[in-house]
């Protein structure tokens, strides 16, 4: 400001030295004219102009110093950056670089400049970083790219490069950006520019993002393979603690089948009951495993059918009565009027249901009100759906824990008096099952003891299923055919061969896979029920060896196991098996299966 506001004051000045100048051009006589005021004005004039030029001099010197400093600030800045900047030509040498720059690159100033940055990049960098190169200078936009560099002293570090070429014109650097006006928007990548442009290149060390990048990536893989491990130790588990289920089950059902009339009998039925729900909770528990480790791997396969609400509705409460009766909760169901049909599996269905009433019913104290409420919804832009809700009046769900109820083994921690038992699977079920229904499902609740609800909808299927295929087919049992059971856990083979008998089957057992082929070739069963993992041969190496000979193959094959994944599956039918149960194999299941293997055979020799 000061200088602009002395340069009015120059105009005068200059007046004054020409007035001056003249004075000393004039002649003697001239002079001689001249009053003497005339002199002393004007030697007045001239001391005060001269102080004003000294006031002027000064503050030009001040104005030069706060430049200067100025100027050592913002070198500062420039050289001390917490990244560094390059400056390179159009043959990509260094023609300018901050000390940061110098100091990550571990070179000193003079060997760095005129020295081709390229020589830093790692060899399978190089490619990207002339593309990088090539690219700032043809389009002038900024570029950016991240390399591997080595520093003379054998340094490495991941750097990221941000390149802006600029001419003479206008060029501005602010903070880490370089900022310019683009310019050759249409040049082509590589064609030729001008000789004198620059690319000013900003330097930053990413090398400890990029480790810590690698290290979430090494965690997160550590995680997904105890993830891994830790869903197949689940499918183990449920299948290892799912075959002691089956034997024990039959000996119940052989146990209830023969009512005695003494007292001792009786405590024999009471005993037989209580193993009997032991084992259908254990049979749940177990099951639930099985369910929640195949839905966690994408191995869990729907059979979609049409199928009518209400039913699943009833299997449901069916499923759950004993336990509702047991906690005296009064349970009220409302459906709509009209059927409503579903595109959906039956079974896993009503397995959804079953748990959300499970739970209203575990987690209401006594003598609670259980509603189930479904309603058609036709929203006006979107598919018709039902919507059913499943409240109770019990000790409801906090706040907090809502958002991770339906996470996989999640438990709402409470007093052990209200500690229900289970495994926190139910819900993680009841989610996944009705997402593959097309679905959804939300919980909610006003907080302890306020009871909860839990919505589920699901899209409803517009045209009425054919009537046939609704009426549930009658429970049938296997009869009149000669059976082979072979499973090497004795208990097993013989309870479930107890059993084809009772319904009137001609039925032999065998411990072992060789024993098996031995009694088959004398025996020349219908149908041989094979366990897959036994001593000797197993079940799919049995299944091959009967298959090769003349008298085998007619035989229905049957695998039963405690493995029912798709592969598994996939497994058995090469080894040449007609079907697969996964056990405990019941007698109606048994009987389904035989039908649908006579089928096929029936329908394969009408097409040769
Ligand atoms: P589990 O019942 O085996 O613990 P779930 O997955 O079925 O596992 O349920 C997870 C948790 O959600 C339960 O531990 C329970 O605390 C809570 N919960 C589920 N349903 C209800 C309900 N109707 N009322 C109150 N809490 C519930």
């Amino acid at each position: 400001m000061a200088i602009n506001d002395h340069s009015v004051h120059f105009a005068p000045l200059r007046t004054l030295r020409e007035r001056a100048e003249e004075m000393l051009r004039l002649s003697p006589a001239e002079i001689a004219g001249m009053s003497a005021e005339d002199f002393q004005a004007l030697a007045h004039e001239l001391q005060v102009h001269q102080m004003q030029l000294e006031i002027q001099n000064e503050e030009l010197r001040h104005a030069q110093v706060a430049l200067a400093e100025s100027r050592d600030r913002y070198s500062d800045l420039y050289e001390f950056a917490p990244v560094g900047y390059v400056t390179m030509n159009q043959d990509g040498r260094i023609v300018a670089a901050n000390l940061t720059a110098t100091r990550m690159l571990s070179v000193d100033r003079e060997k760095l400049l005129h020295a081709k940055l390229a020589n830093f990049v790692a060899p399978e960098f190089r490619d990207t970083f002339h593309q990088h190169r090539r690219e700032a200078f043809s389009t002038g936009l900024k570029q950016i790219c991240e390399l591997f560099m080595h520093t003379p002293d054998r340094k490495s570090l991941w750097v990221r490069l941000e390149s802006i070429a600029f001419g003479s014109d206008t060029q501005f650097l602010v903070g880490h950006e370089i900022g310019s006006a683009p310019r050759d928007k249409n040049a082509a990548i590589g064609s030729p520019v001008d000789s004198d442009r620059e690319c000013q290149t900003v330097l930053i060390d990413i090398t400890e993002q990029k480790r810590l990048e690698e290290e979430v990536k090494r965690q997160m893989q550590r995680l997904k393979e105890g993830d891994r491990r830790k869903d197949s130790f689940i499918a183990t588990l449920a299948h290892e603690l799912r075959n002691p289920l089956a034997p024990i089950r039959n000996a119940v059902e052989v146990l209830r089948e023969n009512p005695g009339k003494s007292s001792a009998d009786a405590d024999l039925k009471w005993a037989s009951e209580v193993i009997d729900r032991q084992v259908s909770h254990l049979s749940r528990l177990v099951d639930d495993l099985l369910d929640v480790s195949r839905v966690t791997r994408d191995q869990l396969e729907l059979k979609k059918q049409k199928v009518l609400l209400a039913e699943v509705i009833d299997s449901a409460e069916e499923a759950s009565r004993p336990l509702i009766d047991e906690h005296g909760d009064q349970l009220s169901i409302t459906l709509p009027l009209q059927p409503v049909y579903l595109h959906a599996d039956k079974v896993r269905l009503t397995q959804v249901f079953t748990n959300l009433l499970h739970n209203a019913a575990k987690y209401t104290p006594r003598a609670g009100r259980i509603t189930v409420k479904a309603e058609l919804h036709n929203p006006a832009y979107s598919f018709p759906q039902v919507i059913v809700s499943i409240a109770d009046d019990g000790v409801g769900i906090p706040p907090d824990h809502l958002p991770h109820i339906f996470d996989t083994f999640y438990q709402v921690e409470r007093s052990d008096a209200l500690t229900q038992g289970g495994l926190g699977l139910g819900l993680t079920l009841v989610k996944r099952l009705v997402e593959m229904h097309d679905g959804s499902v939300e919980a909610h609740s006003g907080g302890t003891d306020q009871g909860s609800e839990f919505i589920v909808r699901l899209p409803v299927l517009i045209e009425p299923p054919e009537a046939q295929k609704l009426a549930p087919a009658p429970k049938k049992k296997l009869t009149g055919r000669r059976i082979l059971v072979v499973d090497d856990y004795p208990n097993s083979a013989e309870s479930f061969a107890w059993r084809l008998r009772r319904d009137g089957n001609e039925v032999q057992t065998a411990l072992d896979g060789r024993t098996g082929i031995e009694v088959a070739e004398r025996f020349h069963p219908d149908l041989m029920l094979l366990d897959i993992g036994m001593p000797k041969l197993n079940g799919y190496e049995v299944a091959r060896e009967i298959r090769a000979w003349p008298w085998g193959k007619e035989i229905a094959l049957i695998a039963m196991t405690g493995w029912g994944q798709q592969e598994d599956r996939q497994r058995s039918r090469e080894a040449g098996f007609d079907g697969h149960l996964t056990k405990p194999v019941d007698a109606g299941e048994l009987e389904e299966i035989y039908d649908k293997v006579l089928a096929t055979r029936a329908e394969s020799k009408k097409t040769d």
